[in-house]
């Protein structure tokens, strides 16, 4: 925290994106923290709420009676709605901004049937986010699993881990792949990043994820 603190004094950006939960580590950024930090900036912060629906933490939305016009907070419909064809979003924030992001915004940047759609998706969320509970608890089984295999797992509130014990991640990564489970080679040393799947597919992730563990705690 300090040091994202440092980096915005130091480099004073017009602009600051907060991805909260964070891709790839899906770590979840404290609500004080956030506050700090939407502090700290001089400028307008967007804070990238992607993976929302899997966390249990508060949505930023709720800071923008404080921050006013200083703050955006934008969503997607591609992953806890699994609607990526869609390809929209949406944000909140406070009137003057989005006024003028009506401005630039030009008509044909979102057709009227993916409108449509994303509105009935949304009319439909007790249906269109159902699997967004049971995703969220098969992350914690995974997780908790992944643990006692003696990797190091990085808490997550989206609907991926980021896991690490690897002497050779992109070894491991072929390991998965000629085991017909494709995880994300995200070049972060030792580490790979999984999405949640079905439960067999889950299954067949950690079968494999057996053969892979770290030898000392086998
Ligand atoms: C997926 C994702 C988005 C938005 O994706 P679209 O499919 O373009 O809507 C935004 N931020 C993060 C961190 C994401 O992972």
């Amino acid at each position: 925290m300090d040091y994202a603190v440092g980096a915005i004094d130091e480099l004073r950006p017009d602009v600051l994106f907060l991805t909260n939960p964070n891709n790839p580590t899906g770590h979840l950024i404290a609500e004080d923290d956030l506050i700090r930090l939407i502090g700290a900036a001089p400028g307008i912060v967007i804070v990238d709420e992607a993976y929302g629906e899997f966390s249990a933490g508060p949505s930023a939305v709720r800071l923008l009676d404080r921050f006013g016009e200083k703050l955006i907070v934008s969503r997607t419909m591609s992953k806890a709605f699994a609607f990526a064809g869609g390809r929209v979003g949406y944000l909140v924030a406070a009137p003057a901004i989005v006024g003028a992001i009506q401005l630039v915004r030009l008509p044909y940047h979102l057709s009227v049937f993916t409108q449509a759609a994303a509105i009935a998706a949304i009319d439909h969320r007790a249906e269109t986010l159902a699997s967004v509970a049971h995703l969220s608890a098969e992350r914690d089984r995974i997780s908790v699993r992944l643990r006692e295999l003696g990797y190091d797992v990085i808490e997550s509130h989206a609907n991926f881990i980021l896991y690490g014990g690897f002497p050779d991640e992109a070894a491991a990564w072929r390991t998965y792949l000629d085991g017909g489970v494709l995880v994300r080679d995200m070049h972060i040393p030792g580490f790979l990043r999984v999405t949640v799947g079905l439960d067999h597919e889950n299954d067949a992730f950690l079968a494999i994820s057996e053969q892979l563990a770290p030898k000392e705690s086998q």
